[in-house]
């Protein structure tokens, strides 16, 4: 694992894995239930895509409502999901 590479989003305040971002935003109905079936990491890129949503600009959007991206440099060892409990390393 690269220190860039991006493995989890934070959303509404807590850290969340990609499988758990993505159920959180199709209960949101901002995505749809189809992306249960793509690629878990590149759907909040493709929502924020629709959305003009510019994620590498963190100042541009609120990460309460908006998954942040979380890099692998960022996340602690022993950071749980706020979804689903599990270690997101
Ligand atoms: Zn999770």
């Amino acid at each position: 694992m690269n220190a860039d590479d991006i493995i989890a989003h934070t959303l509404a305040g807590d850290i969340h894995c990609p499988l758990c971002v993505v159920q959180t935003m199709i209960a949101r109905r901002e995505l749809s239930p189809a992306a249960r079936d793509g690629d878990a990491a590149a759907a909040p890129d493709q929502h924020a895509g629709a959305n003009a949503i510019d994620r590498d600009d963190e100042r541009s959007f609120d990460s309460w409502d908006i998954p942040n991206i979380a890099f692998a440099s960022e996340v602690q060892d022993s950071d749980v999901c706020g979804a689903c409990a599990e270690l997101i390393i």
